[in-house]
């Protein structure tokens, strides 16, 4: 080894050692007499110290190294005489006799430093020196965590890891598919899986009654902050189980990581909350519940009163925003022009104050007079000092412009403490999604989810309000994972995809396999996946999965350090029998 020790490793207690240390040079300080060099590797930072006085020669040397380059020392752990309580090692120091480099470094093109100088985009094209930062290596040292906790605990309940192909057969998950040309196969392309969704199911069939798998899938869809074209799953598969069966054994699995990674634990079982129920209060699939400001629906109140606006909507909804009466008309009409920016698409926003003095102020007091506004106040139990916004419209777009405004004003009221995590289950989604474009049904889940034997007789009648038994878990408003119980009848299934509009052939000619294992003693089963970069970011307290994930892609879908997608050359293309026409648009 070129080091008796890591950076991070020496302390009080091993005074007088004579050791060897390797790392990068963080910054040097020369101080006349001393020359200071900050070391640096992943475990830590020592400071190696230079005395002009015992060894000049060695002094100039140690002025002379530049940020970044790789060294070697040897020397004796020596007591600081001016500490530096803030950093494990900084009681210590190094009084080096010899001094190697290793390897130089040009100087790097930001500061690896926590307040580093780089923009997003210089630190993605040198990720491989952002990942020397401290806040990169804690993202990654914590995923490392998260993996080996869900390894510990799925191990334990007896599950199995196995791993299925990436060149696979397109498997819909409502996103395109990423496509690879087959050279051995000239004109047949290969997908990459959107998920292993039929392989853990044939996996059931085979009798691998508990699978999991910590694996990468590919969906090639717009990007956010909280997407990547490329990313990872905890996907988990169990046969003869129940719904109830999967969320016990999965919720014991985010317990687990909670108590083992953030030392959080959990007071009795995770909430659960119907889709149709989460939808009313929240306006959201995804709730965050850490607050309330629940929706509430105010037709009864607000309509028919003369103000065409609330007359001529499907639906009035309100939220109590705590505490706000006192709002200036600044922040009020700032608030408004929020709501009518076209991502959250509302036409206006209506307010009430509610004074201290029991008097309401509001924008609608034309319409509406002080018994009517404190009628409204009562129903949404708003109290003196509250503040009610209203927003009316046609139900979805109601209901989604208010969940954005409940989010805004759950942030700006400092209510979403990242320090503090609310999980919540929503079961009971619809089977199917209405989608106005294609003007036909999609599954909401995935057509392989299975609809409450109750609703099964609807599937044909009425199709739209058939539920299934699909489940996701939210926590802080972030949807950590999701799955269902599956259909394991190839007749049910056949049906399926009959209502999603899929004929016998093309049914036939993607799900075929599927179809036939059906047919060779498939056992009810059940699985869920979790976004497990998701998970991690929430558990580092972050937005951005991009953060925890070692070599992301860009928005644009780029690698910008490997110059990613890239053209291939004519050969190349020629030996996969592709022709290449990149279109104007
Ligand atoms: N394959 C599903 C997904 O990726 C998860 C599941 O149903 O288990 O969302």
């Amino acid at each position: 080894m070129l080091r008796s020790h890591t950076n991070g490793q020496l302390r009080i207690d091993d005074l007088g050692k004579e050791v060897t240390l390797s790392g990068w040079v963080q910054k040097t300080r020369d101080l006349g007499g001393m020359t200071f060099v900050d070391l640096r590797d992943r475990y830590g930072i020592t400071q190696l110290a230079f005395n002009m006085d015992v060894d000049a020669s060695l002094c100039e040397e140690a002025r002379k190294l530049g940020r970044e380059f790789v060294i070697q020392v040897r020397g004796k752990v020596i007591e600081r005489s001016s500490k530096n309580p803030g950093m494990p090692t900084g009681e210590i120091e190094i009084d080096v006799d010899s001094l190697q480099v290793l390897n130089s470094s040009k100087t790097p093109p930001f500061t690896i430093e926590d307040q580093t100088d780089g923009g997003d985009e210089l630190r993605m094209q040198y990720r491989y020196l952002d990942l020397r930062r401290n806040q990169p290596r804690k993202n990654l040292e914590l995923r490392h965590k998260m993996s080996l906790e869900v390894r510990n605990y799925l191990d334990s309940a007896n599950f199995l890891e196995v791993e299925t192909p990436y060149l696979i057969k397109s498997t819909p998950e409502g996103a395109r598919d990423f496509v690879v040309p087959s050279r051995m196969n000239p004109g047949e392309f290969y997908a990459l899986p959107q998920s292993p969704q039929t392989f853990k199911q044939l996996l059931m069939v085979s009798g691998y009654d508990r699978y999991y798998q910590i694996v990468r899938c590919f969906r090639d869809e717009d990007l956010r902050a909280d997407r990547q074209p490329e990313f990872t799953q905890i996907d988990c598969e169990m046969a003869f189980v129940e719904q109830e069966d999967v969320l016990r054994t999965f919720e014991g699995l985010i317990k687990h990581l909670f108590e083992t990674v953030k030392g959080v634990g959990f007071d009795g079982d995770f909430p659960r909350i119907t889709y149709d129920e989460a939808m009313e209060k929240y306006g959201s699939d995804k709730p965050d519940i850490r607050f309330g400001m629940e929706f509430n629906e105010m037709n009864q109140w607000a309509q028919n009163k003369g103000f065409r606006v609330f007359d001529d909507a499907e639906v009035v909804l309100g939220i109590v925003a705590p505490g706000c009466a006192e709002y200036s008309r600044k922040q009020l009409d700032k608030l408004t022009d929020w709501v009518k920016r076209p991502q959250i698409g509302a036409k206006g926003l209506v307010y009430v104050k509610c004074n201290e003095d029991g008097t309401f102020k509001s924008n609608v007091d034309k319409f509406f007079d002080q018994n009517e506004l404190a009628l409204w106040a009562k129903e949404t139990h708003a109290e003196k000092g509250d503040l009610i916004l209203v927003l009316s419209g046609q139900v979805d777009a109601t209901r989604k412009q208010l969940n954005e405004l409940r989010l805004h004003m759950g942030t700006a009221l400092g209510l979403r403490n990242p320090e503090i995590f609310k999980p919540l289950w929503v079961v009971d989604f619809p089977l199917l999604e209405w989608d106005d474009e294609t003007e036909r049904f999609h599954a909401m889940h995935h057509p392989f989810t299975s609809p409450k034997p109750a609703d099964v007789n609807g599937m044909e009648d009425d199709p739209g309000s058939v539920r299934a038994n699909a489940y996701d878990l939210a926590i802080n408003g972030v949807e950590v994972g999701g799955g269902s119980i599956r259909i394991h009848d190839r007749e049910l299934q056949s049906r399926m995809f009959d209502l999603l509009g899929f004929s016998k052939e093309e049914a036939r000619n993607q799900f075929g396999f599927l179809m036939d294992a059906f047919e060779y003693g498939a056992p009810p089963h059940g699985g869920i996946a979790f976004g497990f970069d998701r998970l991690c970011s929430l558990f580092g307290g972050q937005e951005s999965i991009r953060d925890f994930i070692a070599f992301p892609k860009n928005n644009s879908g780029r690698d910008t350090m490997i110059d990613a997608p890239s053209p291939l050359d004519q050969e190349q293309l020629k030996d996969l029998g592709v022709q290449v026409q990149v279109s104007e648009e």
